[in-house]
């Protein structure tokens, strides 16, 4: 249940003058670590997967242990698709249960920022997932020196965001003000808070830091006075745990996997406790909780009858209605059966996971719902078809809506 609408939580940040951290997690250490520290400090958490950082693994295998993490996490929790490259990736993250997503088009054009942006808000919008928009470059990469992959960093200038931000309609914006992704060569980078104010006054929206680890206490405190309700941080926590196996490993290099990693866990919980203090996140949980609409899962489920002797007819919709139905936006998963009922009558059932319960009115306009749903009319007696629309408001509580039952 304490999966959150990222919204609500980074608007709650926003007026209430604190950032929750986006810590970007990489594996299941780090994502044990985040969670237990959250609780430990009663602060809200995002857990931020960055698609950067998955190129050598499967990012859908992590997915089920995230977002089982999150709901049974005891403070709210968000999970957040970052720095995603295509639009089908989006499409994937929110398919395997991302509630925010974020397409990083900033090296574009202005124009095609907006254009593929806009794309990406339409449809997560739809699903009912947040969008964070990307504008001005945050140049380097998250975990690796910042020296070495800097391009050229480009400013986020408040007119254009202006214009972004009204175009786009993304939730909150992440901004270029002076931090770089990856390991910074020293602790003395400029930030232009006159540049990151006329954005705050000109927007009015929660903003992002990228490139968020190692800056000093000062210039948290102004960040987070300037707009900045999130503030992403991997490296510096890829580089304590990294640190930790270097020196198990130095003291006995006859240490195996598991004995490598021993303290890993504890030292990232160390210096994610001192953020979300530094942040002023911790403490905050249980008014976030109160404030904040609980993430709502929902399922559309489709019963009919068929006589016994067309049921073999129907096996090649029920086939393909998986694979098609799949493909829709929001869609998570598709089951679908048959069971005998009465004599010689059979049981069909489709049973639809959607993304939120916003999902709904997508599924039922799209296309390709509507060609199965015609398919469906016409192979069965349409007086026999009954759908059942349910919302779910938690995991466990359900409410039954009947939308049509002919
Ligand atoms: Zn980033």
């Amino acid at each position: 249940m304490p999966l959150v609408d990222m919204r609500d939580m980074l608007n709650h940040a926003y007026q209430n003058n604190y950032a929750i951290g986006g810590f970007g997690l990489v594996s299941l250490d780090f994502l044990e670590a985040i969670i237990m520290t959250a609780e430990f400090c009663r602060s809200p958490v995002i857990l931020n997967l960055s698609e950067p950082l998955f190129h050598q693994q499967d990012f859908s295998l992590i997915m089920p242990a995230v977002e089982r993490a999150a709901h049974h996490a005891k403070v709210p929790v968000a999970i957040h698709f970052d720095h995603a490259k295509k639009h089908e990736s989006i499409v994937q993250a929110i398919n395997l249960g991302c509630n925010s997503v974020m397409l990083d088009v900033s090296s574009e054009t202005f124009p095609v920022n907006i254009t593929q942006t806009s794309r990406v808000t339409e449809v997560a919008h739809a699903c009912g997932t947040a969008v964070e928009g990307i504008l001005g470059f945050v140049g380097g990469v998250e975990g690796e020196n910042a020296i070495n992959n800097l391009g050229e960093v480009v400013y986020t200038s408040s007119e254009e965001a202006k214009v972004y931000v009204e175009r786009t309609k993304i939730d909150f914006l992440a901004v270029s003000v002076g931090t770089i992704h990856g390991r910074q060569p020293n602790r003395s980078t400029k930030l232009d808070f006159k540049r990151l104010k006329r954005i705050n006054d000109e927007l009015g929206i929660p903003l992002v830091l990228h490139g968020g680890s190692g800056l000093v206490e000062e210039q948290y405190h102004k960040l987070i006075l300037n707009g900045v309700a999130k503030i992403n941080c991997y490296t510096e926590l890829s580089d304590i745990a990294a640190a930790v196996i270097r020196s198990n490993s130095q003291k006995n290099n006859k240490k195996g996997y598991i004995e490598s990693l021993h303290g890993v866990k504890e030292s990232l919980q160390e210096q994610i406790k001192l953020y979300m203090h530094l942040w002023g996140s911790a403490g905050r949980a249980a008014e976030v909780l109160i404030q904040c609409r609980p993430w709502q899962s929902a399922e559309q489920i489709i019963l009919c009858y068929v006589e016994g002797h067309r049921l073999q007819q129907l096996d090649v919709l029920i086939e393909q209605s998986r694979k098609t139905l799949t493909t829709i936006p929001g869609v998570r998963q598709v089951f679908s059966g048959w069971a005998p009922s009465e004599l010689n009558q059979y049981r069909l059932c489709w049973r639809i996971q959607l993304s939120h319960s916003d999902a709904v009115n997508n599924l039922q306009s799209h296309p390709e719902y509507i060609y199965f749903f015609n398919q469906l009319s016409r192979s069965i007696d349409p007086e026999k078809i009954s759908i059942t629309f349910a919302p779910a408001l938690s995991n466990t509580e359900f409410r039954f809506k009947e939308l049509v039952d002919a």
